[in-house]
């Protein structure tokens, strides 16, 4: 028994996600009394899979080929499926990342194994039993549920994890494996950036901007306050659905849900739907003129003034820190 750990690589690299998935699943094989194996699939450097052990993975399985350059939901769901086999995990977790959310039921059809998505806790293994919490209903709620088969799989919601360090360097294995005509029935022929700024989903800090802020005219300032702090901007549906920001900014039960470190809301009011996809933040600062606005219930600082005035002050206040 052992359990198995996917370690998604964006461009080569490992993101804080992974890091925190691979502590994660090391602290379940604590828990079983076993040891952990990551699958890492595409091209990454060895020295940077060997740094895996840090975390907690003693072995860290490989594969790289032409076919797997860039991601194909049924190749990889049978790559991890079969590494499971291999070695003989019952548990497989990995990140609730856009990619996990669609490997984690794939993977556990192959296995025929329960599947936990959005995981928040290690589990609770008293009395042989095997109960994980995770947020239900748009975060509007939490589940604890418990996986009653053999195989699980578990996947973990970005930043509610600590990554652990205390590990050696993991050994490197090359991992073979026979790719099917019907693993690859669709192919991304080609990847196009939208934009050059942080991504939303990845981002550690973000600042977001509602309705409050008039028109589209006005985003200047929380995209140089956003520039400035390192982090991608948000916005609230109704500002995507006016054009006034790109859909893809648009966070809330209809849009995007995201847990950063650093949510800052500016001129939103924190109608139910939007708290939904930004409440896991966690750490939630609330700017609206309105001392009553709903965000203010949620937030762990608030500011009540003019966005108009205190977001150019909060730009002066960052860029005299950084000079
Ligand atoms: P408003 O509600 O108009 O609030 C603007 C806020 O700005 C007010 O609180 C006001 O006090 C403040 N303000 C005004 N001027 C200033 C100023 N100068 N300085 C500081 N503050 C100021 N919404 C989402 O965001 N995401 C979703 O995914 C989503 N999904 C939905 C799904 C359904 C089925 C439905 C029915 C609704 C959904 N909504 C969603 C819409 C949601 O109910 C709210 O209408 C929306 O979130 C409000 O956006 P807002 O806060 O930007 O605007």
């Amino acid at each position: 028994m052992s359990v198995l750990v996917y370690v998604e690589n964006a461009e080569g690299k490992f993101k804080k996600s992974i890091f925190e998935a691979i502590s994660y699943a090391k602290a379940i094989a604590n828990q079983l009394n076993t040891n952990l194996v990551a699958i890492s699939i595409g091209n990454v450097a060895t020295a940077d899979l060997e740094n895996l052990g840090k975390y907690g993975a003693a072995k860290v399985l490989t594969i790289n080929n032409d076919q797997l350059k860039s991601f194909v939901n049924q190749a990889y769901a049978s790559i991890i499926a079969e590494a499971a086999k291999k070695e003989n995990a019952n548990v497989v977790v990995l990140s609730n990342s856009f990619s996990g959310k669609g490997l984690a039921p794939r993977i556990g059809v192959k296995l025929e194994a329960a599947v936990a998505d959005g995981a928040i806790e290690l589990p609770q293994t008293d009395g042989g039993k095997f109960i994980v919490k995770k947020t239900a209903f748009s975060n509007k709620a939490f589940a604890m549920v418990e996986m009653q088969s053999e195989n699980k799989v578990i996947s973990l919601t970005p930043n509610s994890y600590k990554v652990v360090e205390d590990g050696a360097a993991a050994t490197v294995e090359n991992f073979s494996f026979e790719a099917k005509a019907s693993d690859f029935r669709t192919m991304i022929k080609e990847i196009v950036r939208a934009t050059d700024k942080i991504s939303l989903p990845d981002a550690e800090l973000v600042v977001s901007a509602g309705r409050g802020l008039k028109g589209p005219e006005n985003w200047g300032m929380i995209e140089e306050l956003a520039d400035l702090l390192g982090a991608a901007t948000a916005c609230s549906k109704p500002v995507s659905d006016a054009d006034w920001r790109p859909h893809s900014e648009h966070v809330g039960q209809t849009g995007i849900a995201i847990s950063p470190n650093l949510y800052i809301a500016i001129g939103i009011s924190g109608a139910i739907q939007h708290l939904a996809g930004v409440s896991s933040s966690k750490v939630i600062v609330v700017i609206n003129k309105d001392p009553e606005a709903p965000f203010f219930k949620v937030a762990d600082y608030g500011i009540v003034g003019d966005a108009f005035e205190i977001v150019p002050k909060m730009i002066e206040a960052v860029k005299s820190l950084k000079a």
